[in-house]
């Protein structure tokens, strides 16, 4: 996909003149490269009008940047048909809030569901888990186990077969005991039938959700939307929640799941692990569906801000090997450092939605800081180490002890270190390129 793009792209830059031929050619090559990222048809033809009519032709053929400017129209373009224009019902801590996901058979919906609870877990939250799921065989065992690994209070029935019955008797019971987010699980159909969808709503008339989350497996291709609005028009879905996103599918399904149900995404699951699970964030989102990866974004902005040749080795660094502490340090000093540049340290992937959340920017400089006295305390082997395993328990205490502070936060700090490694490993074997160069869309 990446690549026939920047092939359109280069015919278009190389065409001494840009006129509308050259452009339609252009945008029916990414037509294509959507269409093959699952985007559907429908909303690729918006996409294409829509196009047509922000690029102005006469710009283009004036302008050198003409990729630049096709890039930028796309991009924005697609991120506009992600966001609904109105943001999704948002539980509040402390006051009771019933969410129930909803969600073909397979899709995700145990498992986020418990992804859920435990990211609001983490943050202080009351989560509970109620199985309305009395469907499938084993649902109530699966979420009893996911459950009861995060520590997180559970309802549900081997004996019961009616789901509303379990739904309504497990949100009164944790009402009652405050639980401040009540999490219904349901069951799913292999196939769109209406006997689920009628339970689906029956369910819902009963527990009365605050907010109904549709669950979709990112690789379900162009049958996103049918399948989105299908649920839509049973129960009042609010959000959309995009799993399977470590696989090889990019989730052009979202557009049409976002066009279906009005509603936004807010959560993408990464992995089968309760903790991966990330904060949908719409600028990686779309540019991994044109195939960017999420770092030709980041390169673009580097180039524009610091000539190549001022950047620390850094990024050579971690284009040949791996994410350090000692790597972690030094970003954290960057972005502590830099005035200018805390602009492009914003765009780095991991490092903007968790680690420096808008708005609390002086809270992110503290933690970062106490980050930072922690590992002066660490050893230059435990630094430049980057086998996560090495740092056992009797060093975390050595390196609290050192620091003054407790081993909790000690352990805290590797969780961000090893998420932060994560995403950074994708930086692996990338190609930097020469000052002047710009990336390849
Ligand atoms: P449900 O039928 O909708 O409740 O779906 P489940 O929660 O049971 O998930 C179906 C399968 O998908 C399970 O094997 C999960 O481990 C897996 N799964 C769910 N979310 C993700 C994800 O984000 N990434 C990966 N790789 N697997 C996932
Ligand atoms: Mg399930």
């Amino acid at each position: 996909l990446g690549g026939s793009i920047s092939r359109a792209l280069q015919q278009m830059s190389n065409a001494t003149i840009i006129d509308e031929k050259v452009l339609n050619e252009c945008l029916n090559e990414i037509t294509r490269a959507l269409l093959q990222s699952d985007v559907q048809f429908k909303l690729v033809r918006d996409m294409q009008t829509n196009i047509k009519k922000i690029v102005n032709l006469d710009d283009l053929a004036a302008g050198h940047n003409k990729r630049k400017i096709i890039q930028q129209a796309i991009f924005n373009e697609l991120c506009k048909m992600l966001d609904p224009g109105k943001p999704s019902f948002t539980p509040k801590k402390g006051k009771p809030s019933v969410v129930m996901f909803v969600g073909l058979q397979g899709s995700g919906k145990t498992t986020t569901c418990t992804k859920y609870a435990y990211y609001h877990q983490k943050k202080g939250w009351k989560p509970a888990l109620v199985c309305a799921d009395t469907f499938r065989a084993g649902a109530f065992d699966q979420l009893k186990q996911n459950a009861t690994k995060a520590k997180i209070p559970f309802y549900g029935s081997y004996m019961e077969s009616d789901p509303v019955k379990i739904g309504v008797e497990g949100v009164e019971r944790f009402k009652k005991e405050n639980c401040d987010l009540i999490i219904v699980d349901t069951s799913g159909r292999h196939k769109q039938e209406a006997a689920l969808f009628e339970e689906m709503r029956q369910v819902s008339e009963a527990t009365k959700p605050d907010l109904v989350i549709f669950v979709m497996d990112s690789s379900i291709g162009q049958a996103a939307f049918d399948q989105a609005q299908a649920f839509k028009q049973s129960v009042s879905v609010g959000a959309v929640i995009v799993t399977k996103m470590d696989g090889h599918a990019k989730g052009g399904g979202a557009l049409s799941a976002v066009a279906a149900t009005k509603s936004p995404v807010i959560f993408i699951g990464t992995g089968e692990h309760m903790d991966e699970f990330e904060v949908f964030d719409v600028k990686p989102f779309v540019s991994r569906l044109l195939g960017m990866g999420d770092w030709s974004g980041f390169m673009d902005k580097i180039h524009e801000v610091v000539p190549m040749d001022q950047q620390p080795e850094l990024l050579q660094k971690l284009s040949e090997g791996n994410f350090t502490l000692r790597i972690m340090y030094e970003q954290f000093q960057n972005i502590l450092k830099m005035g200018p540049i805390s602009q492009v340290f914003s765009m780095l992937p991991g490092f903007s939605a968790e680690l420096m959340p808008k708005g609390r920017e002086k809270e992110s400089q503290a933690k970062i800081k106490r980050y930072m006295t922690m590992m002066d305390s660490m050893t230059n082997e435990e630094l430049d180490s980057s086998n996560p395993k090495l740092m056992n328990e009797s060093r975390m205490m050595r390196i609290a002890r050192g620091a003054g502070r407790h081993v909790r936060e000690v352990m805290e700090m590797m969780e961000e270190y090893k998420r932060l490694a994560k995403i950074w490993s994708k930086m692996k074997g990338l190609k930097i390129p020469k000052k002047g160069e710009m990336s390849a869309l």
